[in-house]
Parts: C-alpha cells; sequence; structure tokens
C-alpha cells in the first residue's frame, strides 16, 4: 500500500509505530526529523496517489485544534476541527485535498494525548457551551481508524466531558474499532452518501453505497449516534429522482427518525482546487453545471441553484421520514 513509510526521529521508538510498521512490511522504512522536511516540499501530483503512495508517521505541532468556518455543522453551537491525519486513501473527483496540498501522500499524527489536551482548553474556555470536535476535515476519521487505533483516546475524552460532542465524518465502512467501543451519548458516527451512480463514477475507490448503508445499521443498532452528510450534491437531470431512491433505500434500512441529524450540501471548491479538479478529471460530467465564483471565493452554482436544489432534497428527505428540525444545510448562509 506504501511504498516509503518516512517516520519521525522523536516517534521511532514507540509501540504504536512499531505496531504499524509491522503492518506494511513491504514498505521501505526511513526516518527524518520533521515529517515536513520532506512532505510536500516538492509538487506531487495528485494522481500520483493511484500507483505511488507514501506514509509519514509524525507528531502534529501547532494549532492542533482549529475554529471551524460558520455553517459547517448544526446552528447555534460552536464546531472545531482536530487533525489528526492529512490526505485520504480514496479518490473522489470533487475532493478538495487535490490541490490544497502539494501532494497527496498521507500522514497520521500519532500525539493524540496532545491533540486531547488542547481540546480540553477549548472545551474548558466554554464553560456554558456545546463544542463540538469534527474529525476528518484533512482526510476520512474512520478509513485508517484500525491501523491509527486512537479511538480509545477520543472516548476517554468524550466521557470525560459530556458537554462537549464529537463527530466521526467517514465514507468507509471500516467500523471495527467503533464496534468495540461502548456507545457514548455525545459521539458521533456520520457518513457520507450519495446516490449509488454517482459513487460509482466519483467516490473512487470507496465501499459502494449499499455496503454503507449496512455499515450504518450494524452501528445504529449497536448504539452509536449516527449523522448522515449527503454532501457534495453535483446536479444533473436526474439528481431529485436518484436521491429520492437513496432516501427510500436509506429509510428501508433504518427509520430516519433514529438519525441524529442530515446535513445537505451542493458541491462547491476553492478557485485553487476546482483549476485542480477540473485538470484531474477533464471528462467528469461534474462541470457540465454553470459555476460562478462567489464574493467569499467559492466556486460553486448560482445562489438561486443551490436553494432550489437544496430545498427540493430537504423536502423529499423530510417525505421519507426526516425530522424537519434534524436537517441543516451546509455552508449556506
Ligand atoms: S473520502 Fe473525503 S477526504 Fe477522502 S478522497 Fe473522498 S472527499 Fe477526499
Amino acid at each position: 500500500m506504501f511504498e516509503n513509510i518516512f517516520i519521525e526521529e522523536d516517534i521511532r521508538d514507540t509501540a504504536k509505530v512499531s505496531e504499524i510498521v509491522n503492518r506494511f512490511k513491504s514498505s521501505t522504512v526511513k526516518y527524518l526529523k520533521s515529517y515536513d522536511d520532506v512532505w510536500g516540499r516538492t509538487k506531487k501530483p495528485y494522481l500520483s496517489k493511484r500507483t505511488n503512495l507514501n506514509l509519514f508517521l509524525a507528531k502534529k505541532k501547532g494549532h492542533l485544534v482549529k475554529e471551524a468556518p460558520n455553517a459547517y455543522g448544526l446552528a447555534g453551537e460552536k464546531h472545531f476541527y482536530f487533525i489528526h491525519a492529512y490526505n485520504c486513501i480514496y479518490e473522489c473527483e470533487y475532493c478538495y485535498l487535490q490541490g490544497y496540498f502539494n501532494t497527496p501522500d498521507i500522514v497520521l499524527f500519532l500525539n493524540h494525548d496532545e491533540i486531547a489536551q488542547e481540546m480540553q482548553q477549548v472545551v474548558d474556555a466554554h464553560p456554558n457551551e456545546t463544542i463540538w470536535f469534527h474529525a476528518g476535515e484533512f482526510s476520512d476519521s474512520l478509513a485508517l481508524s484500525h491501523i491509527t487505533g486512537e479511538l480509545e483516546a477520543y472516548w476517554e475524552f468524550f466521557k470525560k466531558n459530556p458537554q462537549a460532542k464529537l463527530e466521526l465524518r467517514t465514507k468507509s465502512v471500516n467500523i471495527k474499532r467503533l464496534e468495540k467501543l461502548e456507545p457514548l451519548e455525545n459521539v458521533y458516527a456520520s457518513f457520507s452518501l450519495s446516490p449509488e451512480r454517482a459513487v460509482k463514477e466519483r467516490d473512487l475507490k470507496t465501499p459502494p453505497l449499499k455496503a454503507r448503508i449496512k455499515a450504518i445499521e450494524v452501528a445504529r443498532t449497536q448504539g452509536h449516534n449516527i449523522g448522515i452528510h449527503f454532501d457534495p450534491v453535483i446536479y444533473h437531470n436526474d439528481v431529485f429522482e436518484e436521491y429520492a431512491q437513496l432516501f427510500k433505500e436509506l429509510a428501508q434500512s433504518a427509520s430516519l427518525e433514529s438519525i441524529s441529524y442530515f446535513s445537505l450540501g451542493v458541491v462547491r471548491f476553492t478557485p485553487q482546487v476546482f483549476h485542480e479538479a477540473q485538470k484531474n478529471y477533464p471528462k467528469s460530467p461534474m462541470f457540465g453545471a454553470q459555476f460562478i465564483k462567489s464574493s467569499e471565493d467559492i466556486v460553486r452554482y448560482p445562489r438561486s441553484m443551490r436553494a432550489w436544489i437544496l430545498n427540493k432534497l430537504k423536502e423529499s428527505l423530510i417525505e421519507h421520514g426526516a425530522t424537519p428540525e434534524t436537517v441543516y444545510l451546509c455552508m449556506e448562509d
């Protein structure tokens, strides 16, 4: 899976590093002082991840927890994200990581204790507020969780801090570690879903829709809180029929009333990522619709089109059984 594994000198003798290295016996191991001495130093094409991917094991320095932008999650509550990894094993055509980093090589940060300490500072600074922490801003939260094994550490933190909430965002079906953990009222496993055709065409290397719905049902039955993101929605002629079919399949598997929240968001890019995605996927039908650059420097559909798509999908989701208060529109004011 990884051609080289680069390890920071500081952590080379830790048990977690040995455990990870032992999983990838054919990778060449190299040591370095700091991961960013090599990672991203020279431009490595995004699509090289198909044939040549390296892994970096490191400690995250600087800010470990950052405040999320407005409209990131449920309104009225504060949202932060923490950084436990950079890059992803999947390859979604619209992924904002292309063009965001100089390289698709994966970094796993292993200093989860320090990340939890910084989260504690955030919680302590807002004693009367609900604080959300989101994992997976720069990676998938669960795809490699059987290797990284950090969920247990975060579980401890959220047991101790019931007023804080955790969201684990994923497109994977890797719920092995999650299944071993006792469900907590303040922890949410959230799954991103798209209609089956869209998953096959654009969410390259991700598990099929049916497998994701099955994973949701297993986690939900076990007692974990579930969130679902229908994001990014990409417009085409059959979009409403395809989403109605997806909502129907989901409702057949689990009552939508039992899902804690749903987010709906349309595809959006920074100008740089838009340019990179066009370069990487020049034939992708996702560029068939009209895009504009908004005053916030986001490339997305015009406001009226976004409102039309999102309101229609929201209505359809509610018709299929979702409680209106649990549906929010992501990154829309
Ligand atoms: S799962 Fe998320 S982070 Fe991974 S490639 Fe797809 S969009 Fe990017």
